[in-house]
């Protein structure tokens, strides 16, 4: 099937469905293609918080902020080597965004702040029940109104270019037949990142290997990056890849009893029932920490007080009931009962456990430098969790510039394509910071949108 559309977009994830909802807006045809059987990719499972800074909650709580401090959180978080003029777009115009997710797609806000790690302020939004569903199911109802397309189970593969180089279509692979569209004006690539994609991460970061799950939907191979660097596109930064440490040793999801560890209350061992990392260290070296233990697994230990002060029934009951169904997490009215549930060395582990309980009593860690110590573990019943570190976020993709345009290996504007999202690079550095990529894909899917259907 032959088709011609103004704009294509590759991807129905938050960057594409902004993009597609700008492009539409200022007057284009535009259709959009996503390869799984559901919309919102990443973004749909992803907590969503979005940071702005001076935005409507700070005013009301009198939290001072800047973009200009922004801008300096994102850097420093991301070791100084993101593109800072990409950075400056995003943070000088993440709160017009989330204004525009509010006022012209519908997206609820709830009505507090969060604060990530790596930012100075309290300036992150968060959607209603904290959650991407908000973002994507608004998105969704916006595009229908507004008559766009979205195909779903189509997968584009191939970006067509003329002599001069200039992209003008793409080819996909629907459920029973091949499509090639014809552009009249741009394609808009926002397929996501390549956490899912294991071969691709082992190319550009052998760390990254299958002993790592990854937290991301299955979608996040990686398609748009690939199809980009075939036709001369350059990229940035592919080796920076973002793990998360605590996440289900059978799927790689992202597990909220490490909400326990962040308050400071876990102690973290190994299959011999010894520390081997500060429990709240970056989350590169914990997961790289815990990769190379047995089994590329770790152990996380609680007690009751802990359990209690974590609100981890309250806040992630059904959680905790598939944990304990699938044997991952063990409660248990002895430590030796706990450890030999998992087979961990119960004498070590006892140990170790002492040994921890006396540097919260000195107030002092002198083997990792665990920066809070606010309680011992020494009350039953006793909590073990197994948990292993998975792929978040794949910061390196598609170089592009201010206006979203896509770059080429001689620095050159590639005419006809634009790339918005995870799929990019060069904004986030070695490291994104918690709330940064809501914004990033927000922010730069309606710049590529807007300037595409110019
Ligand atoms: P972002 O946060 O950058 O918007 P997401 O992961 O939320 O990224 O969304 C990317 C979307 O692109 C996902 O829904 C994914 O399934 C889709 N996608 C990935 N590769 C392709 C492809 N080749 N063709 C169509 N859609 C794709």
């Amino acid at each position: 099937v032959t088709e011609t559309h103004d704009i294509v977009v590759i991807g129905a994830g938050g960057a594409g469905l902004a993009a597609a909802i700008e492009a539409k807006a200022a007057g284009a045809d535009v259709i959009v293609l996503e390869k799984m059987p559901l919309a919102g990719g990443n973004t749909l499972i992803s907590g969503a918080e979005y940071a702005a800074s001076n935005n409507w909650l700070q005013e009301k709580e009198g939290i001072k902020d800047s973009v200009e401090q922004h801008i300096e959180d994102t850097l420093k978080g991301g070791d100084n080597i993101n593109n800072p003029e990409l950075v400056r777009v995003v943070a000088e115009n993440a709160l017009e965004g989330a204004i525009w997710l509010r006022d012209e797609v519908g997206v609820v806000w709830e009505d507090e702040l969060m604060q990530f790690g790596g930012h100075t302020a309290k300036r992150s939004l968060v959607p209603l029940g904290a959650s991407g569903k908000e973002i994507i199911t608004k998105q969704l109802k916006k595009a229908k109104e507004m008559n766009i397309p979205i195909l779903l189970n189509t997968k584009a593969t191939v970006l067509i270019t003329d002599t001069n180089g200039k992209v003008i279509g793409v080819e996909a692979e629907g459920e029973d037949k091949n499509y090639t569209f014809n552009t009249n004006k741009a394609v808009i690539v926002a397929s996501g990142g390549f956490g899912s994609n294991v071969e691709m991460r082992v190319k550009y970061n052998p760390d990254i290997d299958n002993a790592i799950l990854s937290t991301n939907t299955t979608g996040s191979t990686g398609d748009g990056i690939v199809m980009a660097e075939n036709i001369g596109a350059d990229l940035v930064g592919m080796e920076h890849i973002q793990t998360y440490p605590i996440c289900d040793p059978l799927t790689g999801t992202l597990l909220y009893f490490d909400d326990a560890r962040l308050y400071g209350h876990t102690v973290i061992v190994n299959k011999e029932g010894k520390r081997f990392v500060e429990e709240l260290g970056r989350r590169d070296v914990m997961s790289m920490g815990i990769k190379a233990q047995t089994g590329s697994v770790c152990y996380e230990l609680l007690d009751q007080n802990g359990f209690d002060a974590s609100k981890l029934q309250e806040n992630h009951g059904p959680e905790l009931d598939y944990l304990f169904k699938n044997n991952l997490l063990v409660k248990a009215d002895t430590l030796e009962e706990a450890a030999a549930f998992f087979e961990i060395d119960a004498k070590e582990l006892k140990a170790t456990v002492n040994k921890y309980n006396s540097y919260v009593k000195d107030g002092k860690d002198p083997e990792f430098n665990k920066r809070m110590l606010p309680s011992t573990v020494d009350t039953a019943p006793f909590y073990i969790l197994k948990a292993a570190p998975a792929v978040h976020h794949t910061m390196g993709g598609i170089k592009i510039n201010t206006n979203a345009q896509v770059i080429n290996k001689d620095g050159k504007v590639i005419e006809g394509l634009y790339a918005a999202g995870e799929v990019t690079g060069g904004i986030h550095g070695t490291n994104r910071l918690g709330s940064n990529a809501l914004a990033d894909i927000i922010v730069f899917g309606r710049v590529a949108g807007q300037n595409a259907a110019k």
